[in-house]
C-alpha cells in the first residue's frame, strides 16, 4: 500500500509585546519556499521536512510538500501573511482531498495572529474543515509551544522536540511521521492528551542540558516504550505571548488506557509547577558580565557572554547597546560582539570603504526604553558584506542563512557585527563567515538564550550570561500582561492552585 501525504512547514513564535508585525516581508527574508525548491534547500538539514521524507521515502510515500514558510520571532502573524501562506497549504488539501491519506506539518506552537490567539489551531480547523475529522494529522512542534487544547484535539499526532537547544528536529519529525504510517496503515488509532499548569513558562525556559528537565525528558522517553504510547512531548512554553493558553503542558500521544496517559501527563507537568523556583541560570548585570570579561583568562577559550534579554529568537529586536556599551565602557581588548541589529547603521557603512574610521550612531532605535539608547561610537571599518552564510553547527548545519546588509566595525578591542535581519547568534558561521574567530578571540559578546550553547560552548573556556534589561528579559514579571488568565505563575507568586 502506497500513501499520498500532504506536508507544510509554517511556523512562527510570536511574542505579543514586540512592536514588529510578522508580515508577508518578514516571513519572505527568512523563509518562504514552495514545493520543490523548499524540499531541495531542506531536506538535508535538522529540519521536519526531512525527517518527514527520510520515513516518507522508504515506505513509498507520494509527498505533496505544499510550503515551508518560517519569519524570525516578533510581535503577532498579520492576517495578509497569514492567509497567503496559509491558503497554500488549504489550497493544496482541496485539490488532493480525494487521494490523502495523512497530514504532516512542522509547526512552532507558539503563533499568535492579528485576530486569533491560536494560530496552529486555526490551521487546524481550516485543514479539518476541508479533510474531515477522520484523516490523520500529525504535527511536530518546537518545545516553546503554548499547546492549546485545540491544537491538541484537532491534532491525531503531536511530536515536540525533545533538547534545547533543539539539534533533534529531524529525529522527532522521523517519530511524527512513523506513527503517521502505522495510523495510515490502521495499525493504530492515536489521540493526543493535554495536561496544563498554570504558569507562563517552565521556570528554565526548558532547557534540557542540566536542571529538571533532564529526569523529565527521562521520564517521557521511558512512558514512550510503553505498547500503546507513540510520543510524550514536555513543552516548557513560550512565557512571552501574552494569551489565555499560554504555559507548560505535558502531552501523550497514545491509545488505549487513556485515563493512564492522563495520569502520567499530569503528574509530569505537575513537577514543572512543583519545581516553579528552581532556577539553573545566574543572570549577570552588564556591569558584572563587562568586569568578569577583563578579568578572564582565555587559556582554555574565550569567555562567551550570552544576552539573554536581547535574543532575537524569541523576539527581542536585537538592537539593544547595554551589553555592549559595557563592554566598551570596561575597554575589554580581543573580543567580538554580535549582532547589532541596525539597518540604518548598516546602509551608513555600506557608504563607507573598508579601513575608513566612522562615526556613528549605532543600535537601540527601535525602543530605547529596553535596552538601553543608541551609542555614539568611533571605530574602523573591517569589512562590508551581504550577510550570507551557510551554518556548520549542530542545529543549522547545511542551511543557508542571510543577515542582508552586514557590515564589521572594530571600536577599541571589540568587533562588532552590525547586520540587518534579525537573528539569534548559534552557528559559529555567523561570525566567520565575516572575518571573525569566535575560537580566536578572548571574549565573545553575543545575542541569544540557550540555543547558542550547541555551537559555542564547546569552543567557550566558559559561558556566563546576563539580562541587559532588553524586551525579552528573563524577568517575566516586568512585563504588561493583559489577556494570559489569573492567578498565573509568577505574576501571581504565591498562588496556589485550585483543587
Ligand atoms: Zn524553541
Amino acid at each position: 500500500m502506497s500513501f499520498t501525504v500532504l506536508t507544510a512547514e509554517f511556523s512562527h513564535e510570536s511574542n505579543t509585546f514586540s512592536r514588529k508585525p510578522a508580515d508577508y516581508a518578514a516571513f519572505a527574508s527568512r523563509n518562504i519556499q514552495l514545493g520543490d525548491e523548499a524540499v531541495a534547500a531542506r531536506s538535508e538539514a535538522n529540519t521536519p521536512i526531512a525527517g518527514f521524507l527520510d520515513i516518507g521515502r522508504p515506505n513509498g510515500w507520494t509527498v505533496i510538500h505544499t510550503i515551508s514558510a518560517s519569519a524570525q520571532p516578533c510581535g503577532p502573524v498579520t492576517r495578509d501573511a497569514y492567509e497567503r501562506i496559509a491558503s497554500v497549504i488549504i489550497e493544496a488539501a482541496k485539490q488532493n482531498k480525494d487521494r490523502l491519506d495523512g497530514i504532516l506539518l512542522g509547526l512552532h506552537g507558539a503563533m499568535v495572529t492579528e485576530f486569533d490567539q491560536d494560530g496552529e489551531g486555526e490551521l487546524l480547523e481550516r485543514l479539518r474543515a476541508v479533510v474531515g475529522p477522520d484523516l490523520p494529522i500529525g504535527i511536530t512542534l518546537d518545545p516553546h509551544a503554548n499547546v492549546t487544547s485545540k491544537m491538541a484535539a484537532l491534532a491525531n499526532i503531536i511530536v515536540a522536540y525533545k533538547t534545547y537547544p533543539h539539534v533533534d528536529v529531524r529525529d522527532c519529525a522521523r517519530q511524527a511521521a512513523g506513527i503517521l504510517q502505522r495510523a495510515m496503515t490502521g495499525e493504530i488509532r492515536p489521540v493526543t492528551i493535554r495536561a496544563h499548569r498554570p504558569m507562563l513558562e517552565e521556570i528554565n525556559g526548558g532547557r534540557t542540558d542540566i536542571g529538571p528537565m533532564v529526569e523529565r525528558i527521562a521520564r517521557a522517553r521511558a512512558y514512550e516504550q510503553k505498547p500503546d504510547v507513540f510520543a510524550v512531548s514536555v513543552n516548557g512554553a513560550f512565557g512571552n505571548a501574552d494569551i489565555e493558553e499560554v504555559g507548560p503542558t505535558v502531552l501523550v500521544t497514545g491509545q488505549g488506557d487513556l485515563s493512564a496517559h492522563h495520569a502520567f501527563a499530569e503528574e509530569l507537568v505537575h513537577d514543572m509547577w512543583t519545581r516553579r523556583f528552581e532556577s539553573v541560570n545566574t543572570y549577570l548585570t552588564v556591569e558584572e558580565a563587562a568586569r568578569q570579561a577583563n578579568a578572564f583568562d582565555s587559556k582554555d577559550g574565550p569567555l562567551v557572554i550570552a544576552d539573554y534579554a536581547d535574543n532575537p529568537g524569541g523576539g527581542g529586536y536585537g538592537d539593544s547597546t547595554e551589553l555592549l556599551r559595557a563592554m566598551i565602557a570596561a575597554d575589554v581588548q580581543d573580543a567580538c560582539f554580535g549582532p547589532i541589529i541596525d539597518p540604518e547603521a548598516a546602509e551608513e557603512l555600506h557608504r563607507h570603504a573598508v579601513g575608513d574610521r566612522v562615526s556613528i550612531r549605532l543600535g537601540g532605535k527601535t525602543d530605547p526604553r529596553v535596552g538601553g539608547a543608541p551609542l555614539a561610537l568611533e571605530g574602523t571599518l573591517l569589512l562590508l558584506s551581504d550577510g550570507d552564510f551557510v551554518g556548520d553547527g549542530p542545529m543549522l548545519g547545511g542551511l543557508k542563512g542571510s543577515w542582508g546588509t552586514t557590515a564589521v566595525l572594530r571600536v577599541g578591542g571589540i568587533d562588532i557585527l552590525v547586520a540587518t535581519f534579525p537573528a539569534q547568534m548559534l552557528d559559529l558561521q555567523q561570525f566567520r563567515a565575516f572575518g571573525i574567530d569566535p575560537v580566536a578571540k578572548r571574549v565573545v559578546g553575543l545575542k541569544s538564550m540557550q540555543h547558542f550553547r550547541a555551537a559555542f560552548e564547546p569552543i567557550a573556556g566558559k559561558v556566563v550570561v546576563c539580562d541587559s534589561g532588553a524586551l525579552c528579559t528573563p524577568d517575566l514579571t516586568k512585563l504588561p500582561y493583559k489577556h494570559v488568565r489569573r492567578p498565573i505563575f509568577p505574576l501571581d507568586r504565591d498562588m496556589q492552585l485550585a483543587g
